[in-house]
């Protein structure tokens, strides 16, 4: 939320490529805007930033085909999601490989500089910087792409409820935002902590627990305090520590659930933020495409129509 005040910002709801995985058509739509929603929810305003849903903007997947023409096979087979998400499926699809590229393509048709990841990113967002050098190498001529910058969360990496895998949906390990309390708790409870803490009596490790974790993200310090000491003490059982979160957890994501309620109740709302989002990324797509065509000598006209 922070950063629509310090940036000029874009968010973007991927919908192209959460079809990279299995899916059910039927309920992409609602999974779109529930994405959305879920954004507008937790506070993006759309008086600052532009949001979108990321195939309501055509350009994203023309420069993703022109930007593979740039992006050396070798370098996107070495991805470690794509390695990781691969061997989960029977049949790979190529837009699993590609996604990166797709990515690349969602950056630079912004020029953007920066961008928000974790640590698992950061090798996507190297490949991209790669993908950049080289479409500038073989075309810039007063037009080039700025080499985006990683802005790194300073927040520790947050694993699944699982403790292994980060959180993801359809690995069922997640807290959603829209989740009841009575949820919420019931999803904590059985949650992985430290392994080594087999009993009651056994002091724990905070470092290497992810309940932890989370707990720094939405307790405030005096209590992240008191959980590490009561946690190498021994002085409470995870199940105790776990209520604190829940009770912190809820308090911050009420005011979202509520907020999101609204929002449901009136879908119309949302597709409008987001019909006028597209609109202004579009006009931003348009201007770096007439660039890059011109670029890589394609045959000005068939945009004419357009105003690109
Ligand atoms: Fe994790 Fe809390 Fe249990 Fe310590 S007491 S292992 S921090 S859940």
């Amino acid at each position: 939320m922070r950063l629509q005040h310090q940036h000029d910002c874009l968010f973007c709801v991927v919908d192209l490529h959460a079809i990279t995985q299995p899916y059910e058509p039927g309920t992409l739509p609602q999974r779109t805007l529930d994405m959305a929603i879920g954004l507008f929810a937790s506070g993006i305003d759309p008086q600052r930033a532009i949001v979108f849903v990321q195939s309501h903007v055509p350009e994203h997947t023309e420069l993703y085909w022109l930007l593979n023409t740039v992006t050396p096979l070798g370098e996107l087979e070495r991805q470690t999601q794509f390695k990781d998400k691969a061997q989960r499926q029977e049949s790979v699809p190529a837009g699993l490989l590609n996604y990166p590229v797709l990515q690349a393509a969602d950056v630079l048709l912004y020029e953007a500089t920066l961008v928000p990841v974790g640590e698992d990113q950061l090798q996507h967002l190297e490949l991209m910087r790669e993908i950049t050098r080289r479409w500038n190498a073989r075309f810039a001529d007063g037009f080039a792409f700025p080499e985006p910058q990683a802005l790194l969360s300073t927040a520790r990496r947050v694993l699944g409820l699982d403790g292994r895998a980060k959180m993801s949906k359809s690995l069922g390990n997640t807290i959603g935002l829209f989740d009841s309390p009575e949820t919420i708790w019931e999803k904590l409870k059985p949650a992985a902590t430290d392994p080594a803490r087999v009993t009651r009596k056994d002091p724990g490790n905070p470092d290497i627990c992810n309940i932890f974790t989370i707990h720094q993200g939405f307790s405030p310090p005096d209590t992240v305090t008191h959980v590490a000491h009561n946690c190498r003490t021994a002085g409470w059982g995870c199940l105790d520590c776990k209520r604190v979160l829940a009770d912190n957890m809820i308090a911050a994501l009420t005011p979202i659930r509520e907020r999101a309620q609204a929002l449901q109740a009136e879908p119309r709302k949302t597709i409008d933020l987001l019909r006028s989002g597209a609109a202004k990324a579009r006009g931003i797509a348009r201007r770096t495409m007439a660039e890059v065509r011109r670029r890589m000598g394609l045959l000005e006209g068939g945009q004419g129509a357009e105003g690109a």
